[in-house]
């Protein structure tokens, strides 16, 4: 056998196959047929070229000449001598491993018919699962085989995602396809996003998602949450979570992560943002009570003075504005705004009345604090400026 006797490639063919594809499948056609213990025969792959296949959607595939040089023990279905001509690659080769043998009689595929298909699921033991797995190069092993009244249903294991089962009869049909731990995964991938959610909106203190509490409820998949403050174990869709950060704790009121939802979807561009908007660092008397406050309140109108825009949003509460930034635009000053809250959550003003609606961007009011607000602010406004000094 010679070069040109056996050439790589059909020098009459289209040449749409890349060489190296070529001498990978020759190499495992050749292997493959040569291993097989039902009728084993050294064969030359050649003549690598593509044509149409007749499938519902026309596309090329590689496909090939094989000639038959010798039967190792006993003959196959062609005499020796033999090319089959331009035969599909992926009819004999699939992930390097055979799927079909051209050389294979019927007298012959009968006798081993079945590796993976006894008559009864009654002789299937975990062993011959273990094997399956094996062979097919499965991320999972059989743990055990459950007895139902109608089905039997196999527990597998997976080194990294545990335990989880799918019936036998449909597993047996297609172990490459039917994945026990799909759904696991996505409930891996579920869990991951509502993390990321809580962690962009700096929500940790306020919400745990529980690992592992996936769960579906009437075709619903739901994530376990547990509330922090309330001490309350809730669930909600990934939906809720992402697209409304409702946690859907009993006891947080809504208005609590008001700011937080819209700097979310602000981001998410789920809401039109309101233009140039002021976020300011201001002395509010709540009910008697003076208390320092971090704001924020869209101008509307450009020529307002930032002063007579704070007066008009927080009337008679307000009694001296420290400092303001006028941002472009609201995105900009809520997330300056949520910085300058999350850097001072350790002062927070617990003695703001629950129905004041801004409590939760209050803040003790001591010269201390004052300065260490200040300070912020004016670090902050500085950053800004900076930056948009930059872009400009
Ligand atoms: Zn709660």
């Amino acid at each position: 056998m010679t070069e040109e006797n056996y050439p790589l490639i059909d020098p009459d063919g289209e040449k749409v196959v890349r060489e190296k594809v070529c001498l990978k499948k020759k190499e495992e056609i050749e292997k493959a047929l040569l291993e097989d213990d039902r009728c084993p025969a050294r064969v030359i792959a050649f003549n690598f070229s593509s044509r149409e296949s007749g499938g519902k959607i026309a596309s090329p595939k590689p496909c090939c000449d094989i000639a038959i040089l010798e039967y190792l023990e006993r003959e196959g279905k062609f005499p020796v001598g033999y090319i089959i001509k331009k035969h599909y690659v992926h009819s004999v080769i699939q992930k390097g491993g055979l799927v079909g043998n051209p050389l294979v009689t019927y007298a012959l595929r009968r006798k081993i018919k079945g590796v993976y298909k006894p008559r009864t699921t009654n002789k299937i033991d975990k062993k011959y699962i273990q094997k399956i797995c094996q062979n097919e190069k499965l991320q999972y092993r059989p743990y055990a085989i459950k007895e139902g009244k109608t089905s039997k249903t196999i527990i597998f294991w997976h080194p990294e995602h545990g335990y989880s089962q799918a019936n036998l009869k449909h597993w047996i049909k297609s172990p490459t396809t039917v994945d026990p731990f799909r759904n696991l995964k996505k409930d891996k991938e579920i869990i991951r996003r509502a993390k990321l959610v809580v962690f962009d909106n700096q929500l940790h203190d306020n919400y745990e998602v529980v690992d592992g509490g996936v769960f579906r409820e009437s075709g619903v998949t739901r994530v376990t949450v547990f509330c922090k403050q309330h001490g309350i174990k809730t669930s909600a869709t990934i939906n809720n979570i992402e697209v409304g950060l409702w946690f859907n704790c009993p006891e947080c009121s809504s208005d609590d992560f008001e700011n937080i939802r819209r700097l979310h979807n602000l981001r998410r561009d789920e809401v039109d943002d309101r233009g140039s908007t002021i976020i300011a660092l201001m002395l509010l008397s709540v009910n008697g009570n003076e208390t320092l406050k971090f704001g924020i309140s869209s101008s509307r109108s450009n020529s307002d003075e930032d002063d007579d825009i704070l007066k008009k949003r927080y009337g008679n509460n307000l009694v001296k504005i420290f400092d303001s930034i006028r941002c472009d635009s609201e995105l900009e000053a809520r997330e300056l705004e949520q910085e300058l809250l999350v850097e001072t959550r350790d002062i927070r003003n617990y003695s703001v009345p629950d129905e004041f609606a801004g409590k939760t961007e209050c803040r003790s009011y001591t010269t201390k604090n004052l300065n260490r607000c200040m300070r912020l602010f004016s670090d902050l406004k500085a950053e800004y400026g900076a930056a948009k000094s930059g872009s400009r």
